[in-house]
């Protein structure tokens, strides 16, 4: 560079505002040329050494310039795998109504527990072919720790003999099986909550699991909520056969529903649906 461009070059950041330029020294400015050098010398060296760039040799497949494409072959897709998961085993093998009691022992496992007197479990023959199932114990149940003994339980018990007496089945009460989807009365016989149906419903299936009755009663709205996981009430769920688990259920009005007065043509219903549960069972 001549002393005339080293003058302009100076004007030039005089004029950016850069007023102290520093000069290296010699030797400085060769010790950090050095790794740029080896650098350049390296990308070099490998570039002697990569192979030189060989024309692709056309594909056996390929086609010729003017030449009629062959219809394309599609390879079919590979089918995405679908993974079917198992049925979740509800019971253990072999488990026991007492068994399951004896898993809920002194449960807190939901809200409900935090009023109750005691559990109502469930009661009736082990060995039912038909399992009755209802919403959650009312005042006299938590008192006592049996389902339905209050006004609906004893109109459940006149309802099962006497049609059944009427229709000549001859079976009682007892020979049935009776619970309730949860364990705990429901504070002022609130609906239970769907976590606390959810939590408890976990017993109930077992229960129906260890009997495998020929078929279940649901009584009321909550009961078949729980069983057939529907929000449809008993009035559109009545008159036909569901299932739980290919178990055949039917639903009724809750006998607590019949205690009112007004509801003369649902208590004609409910025997109705009586009559066809019990003949099912035991014809
Ligand atoms: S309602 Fe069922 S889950 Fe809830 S505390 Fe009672 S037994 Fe346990």
């Amino acid at each position: 560079m001549n002393p005339d461009q080293v003058r302009q070059y100076l004007s030039f950041y005089q004029d950016l505002g850069v007023k102290n330029i520093y000069r290296r020294k010699a030797s400085e400015a060769a010790k950090a040329a050095e790794p740029l050098a080896a650098g350049v010398v390296a990308a070099s060296a490998a570039g002697a050494a990569k192979p030189a760039k060989t024309p692709a040799k056309p594909a056996p497949w390929a086609i010729e310039p003017g030449a009629v494409a062959p219809p394309t072959l599609i390879k079919p897709a590979t089918k995405p795998q679908i993974v079917v998961p198992e049925l979740i085993p509800l019971a253990p093998t072999g488990d026991t109504l007492l068994q399951i009691s004896a898993d809920i022992g002194d449960c807190h496992r939901c809200g409900l527990s935090k009023a109750r007197s005691k559990i109502v479990f469930g009661s009736g023959n082990e060995r039912a072919q038909l399992v009755f199932v209802g919403e959650g114990p009312g005042a006299d149940e938590d008192a006592q720790g049996l389902p339905f003994v209050g006004r609906a339980g004893q109109l459940l018990t006149q309802m099962i003999d006497g049609t059944a007496a009427k229709e000549g089945i001859p079976i009682h009460r007892s020979d049935v099986y009776i619970c309730n989807v949860v364990k705990c009365r429901p504070p002022e016989n609130r609906t239970p909550l769907p976590d606390e149906m959810e939590i408890c419903g976990e017993f109930l299936f077992r229960q129906l699991m260890a009997i495998q009755p020929k078929a279940i009663c649901a009584l009321g709205s909550t009961a078949a909520k729980a069983l057939l996981a529907t929000k449809d009430g008993v009035t559109r769920l009545r008159g036909k056969w569901h299932k739980w688990r290919d178990i055949p259920v039917i639903v009724t009005f809750h006998p607590s529903y019949l205690l009112r007065p007004y509801n003369q043509d649902a208590k004609r219903e409910a025997w109705e649906d009586l009559k066809r549960v019990l003949h099912f069972v035991y014809d």
